[in-house]
């Protein structure tokens, strides 16, 4: 039988009624001649429950424990999964993530995955059970721990898996009909793209739309394996994120632009008054990866003649903020700058399209829209398929409307539905 691999995300396991709606859906999919293997996340919003529980306790949580108590929350779903199934007269087994044989780094909090040895998921398969797994986890050879994926990381186990088992599609269910023109909780006139290219989808993803986990863009793409993101809530059929051409063939001209992302998750770190001198750059940026920060955006003004000093910001995860400021406070005295700025007010936009490479006039048309919205531009980034601004986060959502509305993106039929979820 074909392996299909599905993939519940914690709206679509909100509670018990949820549940077994889920289980009621694994059974069909059964029932139709598939095996099925099943990775689930959280309940609701289980995950950020659990974190505001670990602050509650303590400030700077051991990363180890960390982990050991979020990977609870997708322990307690695959379980309740699994008895949903049986009540309705299938067998199932759940497995957690390093009893799946989901093997990653050492890295806490945002692990990689190296490998996938599913042989309890195969035997499982082969006695005729279908198979749970608890997502966003795994277990790393060298250190023996249990390790987290990072937030939305469920997506990227079930990818991993259905690599690892030849499954001819990874389903991933959550809250929306699809992958949209952009969020829909921002812009009720998105649009559902009834496919999009994995390398348009890894842009989208990478800029902080959530619906899929940037990881899972990326192991997709490496080991082809078409991913089909739709609704948990209705039958219709979502969006096929793949590089290979659709049914239409490649007849059809692709549309410039895919969509609009947006970010409210970096901060902004200004170091001020740096002495416009060969190798400040290299010391400052040093010292935040030896952090391990990932930096995004960075901008260096033109110093001053009469100072011979300039400032450089850059933008970084807000939950890196902190660590950044230390790590960059410890080397103010041998850098020789004036002074750091945090701040954590800001938003990114990123309009994304395969089109803008052969298409002139993107930048013009969307520059354009954000001035007449009154939107002040920070910061410009761009890559051969993307431009990124920052700006003022509470002018955030209504620079996303006004780009969407300019590139022609606005649908006529109908809001997109949001099903469930808290949007947390
Ligand atoms: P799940 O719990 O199922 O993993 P997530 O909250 O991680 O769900 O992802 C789904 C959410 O992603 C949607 O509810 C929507 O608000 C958001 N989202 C952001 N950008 C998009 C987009 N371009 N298309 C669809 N959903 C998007
Ligand atoms: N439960 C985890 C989270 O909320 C993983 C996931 O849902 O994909 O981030
Ligand atoms: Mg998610």
């Amino acid at each position: 039988m074909p392996i299909v691999v599905q993939k519940y995300g914690g709206s679509s396991l909100a509670d018990a009624e949820s549940i077994k709606r889920v289980a009621r859906r694994i059974a069909e999919t059964r029932k139709g001649g598939h095996e099925v293997v099943v990775a689930v996340s959280a309940m609701g919003d289980t995950t950020d429950e659990l974190l505001d529980l670990a602050q509650g306790v303590s400030p700077l949580p051991p990363p180890r424990e960390l982990d050991m108590l979020l990977t609870a929350g997708e322990r307690i779903s695959m379980a309740l999964v699994a008895m949903a199934i049986h009540d309705l007269g299938l067998t199932a087994r759940s497995f957690t993530g390093s009893q799946a044989g989901v093997i990653t780094d050492g890295v806490h909090g945002r692990a990689k995955i190296i490998d996938v040895t599913p042989g309890r998921i195969t035997g499982a398969l082969e006695d005729g059970h279908v198979v749970i797994v608890a997502g966003f986890q795994g277990v790393s050879q060298t250190t023996k721990e249990i390790t987290t994926l990072g937030r939305g990381g469920t997506d990227t186990t079930a990818v991993a898996l259905a690599a690892a088992l030849g499954a001819e599609v990874c389903e991933i269910y959550t809250d929306v009909d699809g992958v949209f023109t952009a969020d829909p909780r921002i812009v009720p006139a998105a649009r559902k793209l009834s496919r999009i290219s994995a390398e348009e989808m890894l842009e989208l993803a990478a800029s902080g739309s959530k619906v899929l986990h940037l990881r899972s863009v990326e192991y997709a793409r490496r080991y082809d394996i078409p991913i089909h993101v739709r609704s948990s809530f209705t039958p219709k059929e979502g969006t096929i994120v793949s590089d290979h051409p659709g049914p239409e063939g490649e007849a059809v001209e692709a549309p410039i632009i895919a969509g609009v992302a947006h970010d409210l998750s970096e901060a902004k770190i200004t170091v001020v008054g740096v002495p416009d001198q060969t190798g400040k750059a290299a010391q400052i940026f040093h010292a935040v990866a030896v952090a391990e920060i990932n930096i995004d955006m960075i901008v260096q003004n033109v110093s001053a003649t009469e100072t011979g000093l300039t400032d450089i910001s850059f933008t970084l995860p807000k939950t890196d903020g902190q660590r950044g400021m230390q790590a960059l406070q410890a080397i103010q005295a041998q850098v020789g700058f004036a002074g750091l700025q945090y701040d954590d007010q800001i938003g990114k936009l990123s309009l994304v399209g395969a089109g803008m490479r052969s298409n002139p006039g993107v930048s013009a048309t969307f520059f354009r829209a954000l001035a007449d919205a009154g939107v002040n531009i920070e910061m410009i980034s761009t890559s051969e398929i993307r431009i990124s601004v920052v700006t003022r986060s509470e002018l955030l959502d209504e620079a996303v409307r006004a780009v969407h509305t300019a590139f022609g993106l606005d649908s006529e039929d109908g809001e997109a539905v949001v099903h469930a979820g808290t949007g947390r």
